[in-house]
């Protein structure tokens, strides 16, 4: 999608702090960080959120999210993944992403 910033980091038209790539899913650090390890996880094919998801791509963000959080050194400490969606989820940008947070405790509190 011509207007979308996930799109535009996923072409490379947009500078990305590259995590994890394969031919489905681009990863990356987000911009501003929530906690030390904090990876945002999305698929290369443009879906607003994850009302939009098929099956064959959340296998491929499950898969991700298991390397990546290996890689990231987060798998036997813990970690939080978050997918905003929509206004009352204050979701800001509108292509899907799941937030892989964690290299500290986390807040027992999510809302
Ligand atoms: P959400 O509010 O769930 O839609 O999350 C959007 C996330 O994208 C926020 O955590 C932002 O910090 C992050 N973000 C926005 N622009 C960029 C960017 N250019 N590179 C990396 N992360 C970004």
């Amino acid at each position: 999608m011509s207007d979308c910033l996930f799109c535009k980091i996923i072409a490379g038209e947009i500078p990305g702090n590259t995590v994890f790539e394969n031919d489905k899913v681009y990863a990356f650090r987000d911009i501003n960080p929530q906690a030390p390890v904090h990876v945002l996880v999305v698929p290369k094919k443009h879906m607003d959120n994850i009302l939009q998801c098929d099956a064959e791509t959340a296998a491929a963000l499950t898969d991700a999210v298991q390397q990546i959080a290996a890689s990231e050194g987060v798998a036997e400490s813990g970690f939080r993944l978050v997918s905003n969606c929509g206004r009352d989820g204050a979701q800001s940008v509108n292509h899907l992403h799941i937030h892989l947070m964690g290299g500290k405790q986390l807040p027992e509190r999510m809302g």
